[in-house]
């Protein structure tokens, strides 16, 4: 039997945001390797096993992918939104680069999804409609420090910005720090909006300007997306227009 490895974004939540070619390679599967909550949206079947992992082994997950497909299964790894934004994709290769290189002749796909930023800006209107960048505001994988440069530069150069992983418990103080940033940089009336379990039925979106905003806004489960000095409210909607001075 021929193994493969799919590396497949579930999306941000609800199940009709998962692609065709996603649902495809999670009917093929032998097995499904993740983090526990991604693998739970998987249906068990006869014939298929599910591998639940803790978040914080990415590296030896992969690995673990990699083996199982040398041995001839067919693994599919997930991720929530897209496994190339802030997730699996990466890893994998990582682990590719460190692992035999038979692995390198392996029948290895990375299957799209629709990222948090994207999904989220789609509910709010298009405050990313004119260029824009992501940050992951998490200091796991790089220094604070690195943070505040990429945040004050992409602010001086008029991005609107989308943040990942934007407030945990274990670092709490550190986005009030980055609104400090934004502030400096924007001034208080750029709007900011807090997307939190986009897709999922408790949903929730909140738009304030940047003087208004307060770090309790923001969790992990929260995507924030903070506009440029274009970006402007028209009834319920938020959007960035696609031309600048
Ligand atoms: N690969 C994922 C991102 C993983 S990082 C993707 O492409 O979406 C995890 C972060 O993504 C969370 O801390 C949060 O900032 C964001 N996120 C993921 N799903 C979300 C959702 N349904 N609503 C709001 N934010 C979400």
């Amino acid at each position: 039997m021929t193994g493969w490895v799919q590396v497949a974004g579930l999306g941000p939540g609800d199940d009709g945001m998962i692609t065709q070619e996603v649902r495809d390679a999670i009917e093929e599967a032998t097995d499904i390797v993740g983090y526990i909550p991604y693998v739970r949206r998987i249906a068990p079947r006869d014939g298929l096993t599910l591998h639940e992992t803790d978040n914080r082994v990415e590296l030896n997950r992969a690995k673990h992918a990699l083996e199982m497909a040398s041995d001839g299964k067919r693994v599919v790894v997930v991720s929530s939104g897209d496994p190339g934004v802030f997730a699996m994709a990466s890893a994998l290769f990582e682990a590719l680069e460190a692992g035999s290189s038979d692995w390198l002749d392996l029948d290895i796909r990375i299957l799209p999804g629709i990222t948090a930023m994207l999904a989220a800006a789609a509910r709010l209107g298009a405050p990313l409609g004119h260029d824009f960048c992501a940050i992951n505001l998490s200091d796991n994988l790089k220094p604070w420090d690195l943070i505040e440069k990429r945040l004050r530069l992409a602010a001086q150069a008029g991005f609107a910005m989308a943040f990942y992983n934007p407030r945990s418990k274990t670092r709490p103080h550190q986005f009030g720090r980055a609104l400090e940033i934004l502030r400096e940089e924007y001034g208080s009336r750029t709007l900011i909006s807090f997307a939190k379990d986009v897709t999922k039925p408790s949903q929730s979106l909140t738009t304030v300007p940047l003087g208004d905003a307060l770090p309790e806004m923001a969790d992990m489960r929260t995507v924030v997306i903070v506009g440029n000095k274009d970006t402007r409210q028209v009834g319920r909607f938020v959007y960035t227009p696609r031309s600048a001075e």
